[in-house]
């Protein structure tokens, strides 16, 4: 049984004061709340006053990126043991906006990836299509690739700390999501994928859908077989609105 996971994607959004203040309004909303493992990624600036005001809590910290060395001349990046050092659980590697507008290849991804295990890190890797490939007809394509060259470096055996995150470009901060049906049509794809790149152990995988996801939507795109959390940025800015996707509730 995989355990949900919802997590938010800042983005450049935040100052610390007001990370702090979103932790101190979304806390008490989802305290009683099981229904998800809950994952907060703000921006590297943020990181440590937010892991400090997510103190006791259950809610987990997230880095949106890192540097796949250890340490050395690398300036302005940010190490896996660095964000070890500030408490962060997971990290995405691969978004979308990483990879259109940095140029991030999947080979440098499948880096991150690595690097982010060995320290003990969970990495959110991400994949997903433009509408042009989508109507292409090149989904498959696309996201087999993407994951098999992101994936590239992970050893069999860790796949209880990989979350996979599908977010079709077209839906990304757009409006637009993806139908449930539509969605778990990749998410089928993806757990096959899986399923052959790592046996059985594929079964354990947590895949994200990412997409204009709000508590409108949330709990059909949940009702989906291979639909195990969210990835969400906008909604996810909002303490309230964050907490009814995060509790997975139906409104
Ligand atoms: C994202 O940035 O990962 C994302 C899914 O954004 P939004 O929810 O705004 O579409």
């Amino acid at each position: 049984m995989r355990q949900p996971i919802i997590a938010a994607n800042w983005k450049m959004h935040k100052l610390n004061s007001e990370a702090v203040a979103f932790a101190e309004s979304f806390l008490p909303l989802v305290q009683d709340s099981d229904a998800a493992e809950i994952v907060l990624a703000p921006p590297f600036t943020a990181l440590s006053s937010l892991g400090s005001a997510l103190a006791g809590s259950s809610v987990q910290l997230a880095a949106q990126n890192v540097y796949p060395e250890e340490s050395g001349a690398f300036t302005a990046e940010i190490s896996p043991p660095m964000l070890v050092d500030l408490g962060c659980r997971y990290t995405l590697v691969g978004h979308s906006e990483r990879r259109a507008l940095f140029g991030e290849q999947d080979d440098f991804i499948a880096r991150k990836a690595l690097a982010l295990l060995e320290v003990g890190i969970r990495p959110i890797v991400c994949v997903g299509e433009t509408l042009e490939e989508r109507e292409a007809g090149r989904i498959e394509d696309v996201v087999g690739g993407q994951l098999q060259g992101s994936l590239a470096s992970i050893p069999a055996g860790t796949t209880s700390e990989i979350v996979i995150a599908y977010e079709p470009v077209w839906a990304i901060g757009t409006g637009k999501t993806a139908t449930p049906e539509m969605a778990q049509e990749v998410h089928g794809f993806i757990r096959k994928e899986l399923s052959t790149r790592f046996g059985e152990g594929s079964e354990e995988i947590r895949i994200q859908y990412g997409g204009s996801v709000k508590p409108e939507n949330i709990a059909d795109l949940m009702d989906q077989p291979d639909i195990d959390g969210a990835l969400v940025g906008g909604a996810s800015l909002d303490p309230v609105s964050f907490a009814k996707v995060a509790r997975l509730q139906r409104s």
